[in-house]
């Protein structure tokens, strides 16, 4: 089958290249030449993990990178729809990349072919989509909607072995070709559950806002054991443990952050608001995540006495590990709070120094953040560090080193990954999310 992909990011990448993979013939679409030269040359424009190896392995033969959109299209049964859908002013998705690229596709068209949203769109946006399409096709062109759940830093995993494909749909033609085009990722068990466009396009944002509530709920729940003097990780261990809550996404941190949590439980509010449905849980879980950040900044200004003219180090600014996104990262926000509490970072994280710099640029600057590619020296002269991104190199860390490195004596762990006795034997003041005081 051939096939293209409107929009080469995170999400329209690792959807060609796993597809590629598995003998498809895909072309990868995108307006961003620089990023389709960076890929003609081999080069993935991000991190994310085995995912260069896999389009070094397919491109040129069964993968391709254009910016012409209509040679792209023709002769394909199915062009996904991959492109961003960034955040409104207020909150709302903003649909114009979508809808653009369906006019183009509508117009471009000769022959039938099912046009697939696989980006994150809200209810009613398959509608949208088939409006402009009918406006402007001259052929039959079926609307689906398949959202997408990899996540970053695991994504080729998750789309190789997804534990469910949805696809949205009320066309035979359409869904066989879809059903077809997923076959070899679908050899285990059937992992394909077909629905309405509707309910295709309100499941990606309950999952996201069911997974990101968990985690705002551990937070409040880590706050609680802090201020009582419980110890969240006993507290997490054992509610994980009731199978109906189960372990994942119970982690105590410093919050959700990323290109989806933030953006797409903002835009269920809004579509709720929209539709005259009070999402007072999703509005709950937006708001609790601002907590965590503002909870460490408070215990770091009472532990170091106010923060002006601290120096701060940060371990990790990846919004996780495993990726170089940096959009919407608990470590960014603590940085930009920190500059204006008076104090200035060393930062570094293993990948996204690079993004973390761009993203400071287009937003607050630089001033006062040094980005460092050494996390010991990082922590060199600074008053405390933070550790903000649980990545793996982070966990068992050289603590007497970070004693030495440090003029203070503060560690706050802020993914609650460190073992307190450690940092404390080290000679360390360990704080964590939840945790009680030691050293
Ligand atoms: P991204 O910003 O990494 O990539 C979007 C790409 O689309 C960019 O390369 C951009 O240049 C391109 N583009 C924009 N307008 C275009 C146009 N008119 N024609 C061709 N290309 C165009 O975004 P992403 O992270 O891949 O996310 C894409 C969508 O998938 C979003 O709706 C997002 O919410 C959703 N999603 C993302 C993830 C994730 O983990 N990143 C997971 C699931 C779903």
């Amino acid at each position: 089958m051939k096939i293209a992909i409107v929009g080469t990011g995170y999400v329209g990448l690792v959807a060609g290249a796993c597809f590629a993979d598995s003998g498809t013939h895909v072309t990868c679409v995108d307006v961003d030449e620089q990023k389709l030269e960076k890929l003609k040359r081999g080069d993935v424009p991000f991190f994310e993990p085995h995912l260069a190896e896999l389009v070094k392995k397919n491109w040129p033969a069964r993968l391709e990178f254009t910016s012409n959109l209509p040679a792209a299209i023709d002769g394909r049964e199915v062009v996904f729809i991959a492109v961003g859908t960034p955040p409104q002013e207020d909150g709302s998705a903003d649909l114009s990349h979508v809808l653009k690229v369906a006019e183009q596709v509508a117009k471009a068209a000769k022959h039938e072919l099912a046009l697939v949203t696989k980006s994150t769109v809200p209810v009613g946006t398959n509608q949208r989509v088939r409006e402009v399409v009918e406006k402007h096709a001259k052929v039959k062109i079926n609307v689906v909607s398949n959202p997408e759940f990899l996540k970053e830093g695991d994504a080729i995993n998750d789309f190789l072995k997804p534990d469910r494909i949805v696809i949205g749909t009320d066309d035979d033609r359409a869904y066989d070709a879809l059903a077809r085009l997923y076959a070899p990722f679908n050899r285990q068990r059937n992992r394909i559950l077909r629905m309405s466009p509707k309910s295709a396009e309100i499941v990606k944002y309950a999952a996201n806002a069911m997974l990101a509530t968990k985690i705002s709920f551990m937070n409040e729940i880590a706050r609680l054991c802090d201020v009582a003097g419980g110890d969240a990780e006993h507290v997490r261990v054992a509610v994980g443990s009731d199978e109906r809550i189960g372990m994942q996404f119970l982690y105590p941190g410093l919050g959700f952050g990323g290109s989806c949590f933030p953006k797409d439980l903002r835009a269920l509010v809004r579509t709720g608001e929209e539709l005259g449905v009070d999402m007072a849980v999703s509005r709950a879980a937006v708001a609790a995540n601002e907590g965590p950040v503002r909870y460490l900044l408070d215990h770091m200004e009472k532990d170091l006495g106010g923060l002006r003219d601290k120096v701060i180090a940060i371990w990790g600014l990846a919004f996780k590990p495993r990726t170089d996104d940096v959009r919407e990262a608990p470590a960014l926000r603590l940085t930009r709070e920190i500059v204006k509490r008076g104090g200035s970072v060393r930062a570094t994280d293993p990948e996204a120094l690079e993004t973390a710099k761009e993203r400071l640029l287009a937003t607050s600057g630089l001033d006062r953040v040094t980005l460092l590619a050494e996390p010991y020296e990082a922590c060199q002269g600074a008053d405390a560090l933070v550790l903000a991104t649980e990545w793996s190199e982070y966990r068992a860390p050289d603590l007497p080193r970070i004693k030495a490195s440090l003029r203070g004596r503060h560690l706050f762990d802020g993914r609650n990954v460190l073992v307190p006795q450690a940092v404390a034997d080290a000679g360390l003041v360990y704080r964590g999310m939840g945790r009680p005081q030691l050293g």
